[in-house]
């Protein structure tokens, strides 16, 4: 393992701040290392109870920092960087997610047992980081590219924490690993093990899965690892635990959308649902109203789009980077169904000439703005309470090419729309 994260100088320092009590990385450290990857976290841990960790670093160049002292939980902190020191364990759940009792443990062997897959309990000592200590057969998985549980029956770990299902499915897909058909069994008995994982939780994974194919650029993969992901929730009956009633598109599009936002991916995955259902739909997994709602107006483009009646106001309504997303969406149904071509088209068309300044992208492109309508108001003594909503008129005449987007014009069309709407005295 040369020239690895494991090798860093904090590490050392970590290391021999330990003196002679040991203290392994285990986790996504040592698997990614293994397989030539970047490391995302640094996860240690040990025999050592989180006291003796804080007094191991009085006086060193580690600031120690008790997370959960019941969990055995020590954030190690150096130099900008940070390790998070776990007390070896074992753990007892009765169902669900957190665990009913949390009990120290000595040996590292009952540690792995508490993990999820044997390629995520692989344990690599800080004081020679040349071995790997594998107690649950995890380095033929890795090999292989498989997952398995730390246990022979998979049961035995998924019973315990629905998250784990997500889990198992992220995994396949960021790590392009394959699920045993065990765990896919196993994973379909207990996914109504779902239902009590917090929302925030499931949305983390969620997001996860959704940017699988961005996390590792150099991992060279054989299926397109979030349609395969997708695929799986289904296959494993996750899916209503995220989603509810809201039916999944095919996941062909997905192919190639690596660069979407979350929000966006959703959109694209729900393209059929009306806005307000997936919107709903995201907020009750917690995802922040602005991705909520960056969801709602690409998918209202996406769907005026397609209706042939709608106006180039009607498409802009929602804004830009809306009209944008909506674009890039299509451009994705395009290549997956040819349905989408006209209304894709439609959309090139619209925002080049919104690009080239022929069609106003918002009331703020106009030619004329709040002073000059102000002044207008003034002068011809009409009520100034109306001017936004004259203004929005004026921009749907010009966005729809009634009226040119010209100051001459604009006065003389907010005259005649204020002085219309004028009631008689
Ligand atoms: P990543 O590269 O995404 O950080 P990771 O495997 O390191 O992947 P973490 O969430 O950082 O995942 O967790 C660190 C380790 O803690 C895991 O490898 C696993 O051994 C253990 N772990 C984390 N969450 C669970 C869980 N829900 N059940 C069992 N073990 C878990
Ligand atoms: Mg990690």
């Amino acid at each position: 393992m040369c020239d690895t994260p494991l090798r860093a100088p904090w590490l050392r320092t970590i290391a021999r701040v330990f003196l002679d009590i040991p203290v392994y990385a285990v986790g996504g450290a040592v698997r990614n290392t293994l397989m030539g990857l970047p490391v995302s976290d640094m996860d240690l841990c040990g025999p050592a109870l989180p006291e003796t960790v804080m007094k191991l670093c009085e006086d060193t160049p580690v600031t120690a920092r008790l997370r959960a002292a019941h969990f055995g939980t020590v954030e190690l902190h150096i130099g900008g960087h940070m390790a998070e020191y776990t007390t070896f364990r074992q753990d007892s759940y009765r169902t669900g997610h957190q665990p009913v009792a949390v009990r120290f443990a000595d040996t590292l062997e009952e540690d792995a047992l508490r993990r999820d897959f044997s390629v995520n309990a692989l344990y690599t000592p800080l004081w020679d980081i040349t071995r790997v200590i594998d107690p649950t057969g995890g380095l033929p998985h890795l090999r292989e590219k498989i997952l398995h549980t730390v246990t022979e029956d998979p049961d035995q770990v998924l019973k315990d924490d629905g998250l784990r299902i997500l889990r198992a499915v992220r995994f396949q897909a960021e790590l392009g690993f394959s699920l045993t058909p065990a765990v896919l069994k196993s994973a379909t008995k207990y996914a109504a093990l779902l239902d009590e994982i917090a929302p925030e939780r499931k949305r983390d994974e969620l997001t996860k899965l959704l940017t699988a194919d961005i996390k590792y650029p150099t991992l060279s993969r054989t299926t397109p690892p979030v349609p395969k992901g997708l695929s799986t929730l289904v296959e494993i009956g996750a899916w209503p635990k995220l989603f509810g009633t809201l039916i999944p598109m095919n996941f062909t599009a997905f192919a190639h959308a690596e660069t979407l936002d979350t929000g966006l991916k959703l959109a694209l995955l729900y393209h059929r649902a009306t806005p307000v259902a997936l919107a709903h739909r995201m907020e009750t997994l917690h995802y922040a109203k602005k991705d909520a709602k960056q969801a709602y107006d690409a998918l209202s483009v996406l769907q005026e789009a397609q209706n042939r009646q709608s106006t180039n106001a009607d498409l802009l309504r929602y804004g830009l980077p809306a009209a944008q997303g909506a674009k890039r969406m299509l451009d994705l149904l395009t290549g997956a169904d040819c349905v989408y071509r006209q209304a894709s088209a439609r959309m090139e068309e619209l925002l080049i000439q919104t690009e080239q300044c022929r069609i106003p992208a918002s009331v703020k492109h106009l030619a004329v703005g709040g002073d000059d309508l102000l002044i207008l108001c003034r002068e011809r003594g009409l009520p100034v309470e109306r001017m936004g909503k004259v203004l929005y008129a004026l921009w749907q005449a010009v966005a729809n090419g009634r009226v040119p987007n010209t100051r001459r014009d604009l006065l003389y069309e907010a005259a005649k729309r204020w002085i219309d709407s004028t009631p008689c005295q």
